[in-house]
Parts: structure tokens; sequence; C-alpha cells
């Protein structure tokens, strides 16, 4: 038995299903999770003593890989500063202002602590400002844990082969229109049936919870243009793309010029921040100003800003952008074997049935999740720890070097040629 094994065992008989977040138990990859007890840069180290190459990143935020000396000095000096005080900062000020330099269309940022709350209060803002109650999602698409949300998305979801959450009512079911990644005609045909009701329309513009499922750009300003048409908010989930191409979001990429943007992971270097970013008109709705009601006892906490604002102050100077440029392109030089990755900027995912590499969730062949469990395990044993489900994608960091990426490819590539 390894200590993963012993603490696993134990962990069972206190968390349900032994984890506090339901992709970590390996269930779709198989075998122990591993504990970790220690990161740096670019790698994880087992409590067995083992060292892994992280592409994991703790599901992404970490872009500046593990331990970043600036950022562990700034949390370190908040913290000994006191860890909360429940009343306004200096730190949240500076944080407002580093996103909103990211987002210069927008002029307002309210802070809270998860992803999902970013995407909940993102559509209570749409629902208060409109008086509409439906909003429109896509299938395959994953905005967190929210009720509405919880309808034909991806992440743990997927893996466990799991179409919706039991606990959601059925009316807040209801309420979420469901499309198909990619599916103009049903696109055109929900804003028909829906339109006029829909408070907002939400998107992952690169949705990389469900694989990596590359929209072309024509498709999301398709989806804005319904939007604005109809009158619902177009709500764009940057909370994996945020800061993730460059010191900005994903609408800067592909044109788009989003009512609101949601973010988490990276705004938060390691540490529980995310953002709902937009227009005074829309965000001055949150009380106090305004009627629409968020609030948090550990919003803006200085400890957990700390590590915003460091990570995002070393992005600002550009530097890991660069160099997450150079390793994109050393990742496309090495040789993949009979392995289809797919690639957006530092986001990288294995495609390991036959055919082209999906675009929609319709087209995630279940037979990839097998073939993803046989080559999971020889990068275990080769010192590579990429996340634990085939439709997942794994994360490049400022911290990975070209060496790390061949024993990624060319592992992969050894184990599906033998399986
Ligand atoms: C991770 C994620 C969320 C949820 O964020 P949490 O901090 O896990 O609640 C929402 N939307 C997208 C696109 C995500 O990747």
């Amino acid at each position: 038995m390894s200590t993963h094994d012993d603490l696993f065992h134990r962990a069972q008989s206190v968390l349900p299903g032994g984890v506090s977040s339901p992709v970590r138990a390996f269930k779709s990859v198989g075998g122990t999770p591993r504990y970790v007890e220690r990161g740096a840069g670019a790698e994880l180290y087992g409590v067995d003593g083992e060292t892994w190459i992280d592409f994991c990143l703790a599901w992404g935020p970490m872009i500046l890989g593990h331990a970043h000396p600036q950022v562990v000095a700034a949390v370190q000096k908040a913290a000994a500063d006191g860890l909360a005080f429940g009343t306004v900062t200096r730190a949240e000020i500076e944080l407002g202002e580093r996103i909103l330099a990211a987002f210069p269309r927008h002029d307002r940022v309210r802070l809270m602590v998860s992803g999902s709350e970013a995407v909940m209060t993102a559509l209570r803002l749409a629902r208060g400002k409109t008086g509409r109650d439906k909003v429109l999602k896509f299938s395959g698409c994953y905005h967190g844990c929210a009720d509405g949300m919880l309808v034909r998305s991806g992440s743990g979801l997927v893996s466990f082969g799991i179409g919706d959450s039991a606990g959601v009512p059925k009316a807040t079911a209801a309420d979420t229109v469901v499309v198909p990644l990619g599916d103009v005609a049903a696109l055109d045909e929900a804003f028909r049936l829906h339109g006029d009701t829909l408070a907002a329309a939400i998107i992952e513009g690169v949705p990389a919870n469900n694989g990596l499922l590359l929209q072309p750009t024509a498709f999301l300003h398709r989806l804005q243009a319904h939007c604005r048409h109809h009158g619902a908010l177009f709500i764009l989930d940057e909370v994996i793309t945020g800061f993730r191409f460059g010191y900005h979001g994903f609408d800067r990429v592909a044109g788009l010029e989003p009512d609101l943007h949601t973010l988490g992971k990276i705004v938060g270097g390691g540490m529980p921040v995310a953002a709902v970013v937009g227009p005074a008109a829309v965000l001055d709705q949150l009380s106090p100003r305004g009627s629409v009601y968020q609030a948090g006892t550990m919003g803006g906490n200085p400890v957990a800003l700390a590590a915003g604002n460091a990570t995002l102050a070393i992005l600002a100077t550009g530097e890991p952008y660069h160099r997450l440029e150079e390793l994109g392109a050393a990742f496309d030089s090495l040789p993949k074997g009979g392995v289809s990755w797919q690639r957006f900027g530092p986001i990288v995912w294995p495609w390991f049935a036959d055919g082209p590499i999906p675009t929609s969730d319709v087209g995630l062949d279940p037979a990839a999740k097998p073939a993803y469990s046989t080559v999971y395990q020889a990068w275990l044993a080769a010192g590579v720890y990429m996340p634990p489900s085939a439709f997942e994608v794994g994360f490049l960091s400022a911290a990975h070097t070209p060496a790390h990426l061949e024993r990624l490819v060319s592992v992969a590539a050894a184990a599906h040629a033998g399986r």
C-alpha cells in the first residue's frame, strides 16, 4: 500500500468520495488520487517522494507555476498583517484597477470568491436588468455549480456520465435553454423561440471543460448579434480564458463585445478570487447601489487579493506571455506519434479516439476514455501529472520548459502506440 492508498482510504470515511471536488477522485482514469505535499515551478511533489511535471496547474490558475517567489512573498506579507477584516482595503481597489486595465470597454468589477459565484451573480444581474428569467447556455460548456448551470454541462459531469445533477429544481432547469456548440441552425431556432424571454446567453469563448471544443469566431459573433437583437445580455465566461492569452480577455482575441465577463482562476493567482466585469450601467445595479443582491464575508479577502495582485502585476509585464508563446511553438514542433493534440494558446488537449478532433460534445466518442486511462497511468509512472479525466484540458505555465513538453507528448505517443 502506498501512502496515497492509506490517505485515500482514510479520506473516504470523512469526505464524500474522499474529495472536496469530484474529478479529483480519479474515477474516470482509475486508481488512487495522488496526494501532493508541495509544488514549485512546473513541478508537484507527492507524499511518497514522487516528482511530477504538472499540466493540471490546479485546473488553470497557476499560469506562473507553483509557489512563484513574488506571489508567495506578497501573500506572506498580507497574512502577517491579518487574514481578514470584513471591511474595505486598498488591495481591492488595486485588483479592480488591474482587471479593468485588461477590459478597457468596462468600468466596474465586483470581487468574489469562486467562478461559480461570479456566474451566478452575472446571471442574476442579467435577470435584474432585463426582468426576464430564461438564460441560454451551450451543452458541453461548464459554468460552475450554480443550479441553473448544471444542465448539460461539462467538467466532472461528463466524466461521470451524469447528464444532470440531482437536486436542481425542475423550474430552475426549465429556465435554462440549452443549444449544442457550433450548431448555427439550433442557435437561430433557440433565439426565434425564446429570444424575447432570454435575460442572457452565456458561453465559454474557448470551451475547455469538455475537452477543448474550439468554436468558429463567426459562431460567437452570431450569438452576440442574436443577444443584441433580442435585448439579452451576452455573458462571456472567462474563468479559464481571462488573462490566459495575454493581458486581456478572450474578447480581444475574437473581437467580441460582451456585456459581462466572469473571471476566476488566474485572477486569484491560486487563491479563491473571482470577479464580474462590466459597464457601470449594469454593475451598478448590484447592491448597495442597486437592487440586485450579492454579498460575501470573504469577498475581497486581503490575503487572497495579495496573490491576485502579485500575479497580475507579473503578467502585466508581458514576459510570461512571451514565454508561453515560445512554449506553444515548441509544442507544435514536437512529433506527436499517433495522438491528435488540440492546442489553443497555452491550453492543450489530447484526443485518443479515431476521426477528427471534436468541436462539440456531440462528437465526444466515449472510446477516448479507456484510451486516456491507459496513457494516464503511463504519464503518472513517467512523472507527468495531467488532469485525471479524458475531458479536461492541460495547461502550460510560464514555468514549463520545452523538455517538460517533450515528456508529456512522447509518453502519450509511446503509451498510445503500445496499447
Ligand atoms: C472553473 C470554471 C468555473 C467555476 O469556477 P469555480 O471557481 O470552480 O467555481 C466557471 N466557468 C468556467 C468556464 C470554469 O472553467
